[in-house]
């Protein structure tokens, strides 16, 4: 009975658009024509995903935001001029390779990009917690990610700029390979970015140990070898700072094991870390209204600078 009443409910969801609230089982892919480029190499589940579980392996290469913009500005990976899309790859709403449809830019406004926007994890991905405060206060980063991505939101919606919601889904595990697919398989007559959004964790015996006090600010990662990628990565680092003050990290790539979401998609991709949750002096002001907002508005006017120079 009980399985009875959950199927109307579905179906109903289904007809209504009102999806249930449950883990989405992701279905086996529809068969596909061949990808436009080469084919995304697999993940491995064990990889590290963001800065906080890649704090351990080898030192990356660090930059400065304000060292000069090399002069090829366009990576090899990056297409100013737009494919057509492929008949078989628009996302399509309840569609196991995309929930929705991209928000498209208002009609006075003039895109140039269509940014794909990833909130990192879902509410089922392992750890990716902070300490829980002396008052029992506690961030979980998929909360944060998702938190300043709808921040963000908000702000495109309002300029009429063109955006992707990677992940809307919340409870859902880490949906690695599933959330460069759907950026992937996006069909849009706009260039594609895609910026990852995350909060970091430094080296600690367990989620419930602070790091040391000295690990701290905000650090922005690029594809190694990406020049489009670097460029867009040192937008994102300079607002970043100028409006949170915060420790300059600088921007960060490796040269091996580089972040599957950097080098999977087929787009210039960078993830920004945007302090350290598990620092007992960040986590409080990561932890506030003012701060998520300061951090989102810092990237939507790294947005606005990119839509309006270009990369
Ligand atoms: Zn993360």
């Amino acid at each position: 009975m009980k399985e009875f009443l959950q199927a109307i409910t579905d179906i109903l969801a289904v007809l209504f658009g009102d999806a249930p609230e449950r883990p989405r089982t992701p279905k086996p892919l529809p068969p596909a024509l061949p990808p436009p480029g080469p084919i995304p190499p697999k993940a491995d589940p064990n990889e590290p995903q963001d800065a906080g579980e890649a704090n351990n392996s080898e030192d990356p290469v660090v930059i400065s935001h304000e060292a000069e913009p090399p002069r090829d500005t366009n990576g090899p990976e990056f297409d100013p001029v737009p494919a057509p899309p492929p008949p078989d790859t628009v996302v399509r709403p309840g569609s196991p390779l995309g929930p929705g449809r991209p928000n498209p830019p208002a009609p006075e406004y003039r895109a140039r990009y269509m940014w794909c926007i990833d909130n990192g994890h879902g509410s089922l991905t392992a750890g990716k917690r902070s300490p829980e405060l002396p008052d029992g206060r506690q961030l979980f980063e998929y909360e944060f990610n998702r938190d300043i991505s709808a921040r963000i939101f908000t702000e495109l919606d309002r300029i009429g700029v063109a955006y992707f919601n990677v992940l809307p889904e919340v409870h859902v595990g880490n949906y690695l390979t599933q959330r460069v697919e759907r950026a992937n398989k996006l069909s849009t007559s706009l260039p594609k970015l895609f910026v990852s959004i995350h909060g970091n964790a430094g080296p600690a015996p367990t989620f419930q140990d602070f790091t040391d006090d000295n690990v701290r600010g905000i650090e922005t990662w690029y594809y190694h070898g990406s020049t489009t990628g670097r460029n867009m990565a040192a937008v994102f680092q300079r607002h970043l700072i100028e409006r949170t003050g915060m420790v300059n990290r600088h921007l960060r790539s490796k040269v091996t094991g580089q972040f599957y979401v950097l080098r999977a998609t087929r787009m210039p991709a960078i993830l920004t870390e945007n302090g350290f949750y598990n620092n007992r002096f960040e986590l409080p002001t990561m932890l506030t209204d003012e701060f998520r907002q300061t951090i989102a508005e810092a990237h939507v006017a790294a947005i606005m600078e990119i839509e309006e120079n270009g990369l």
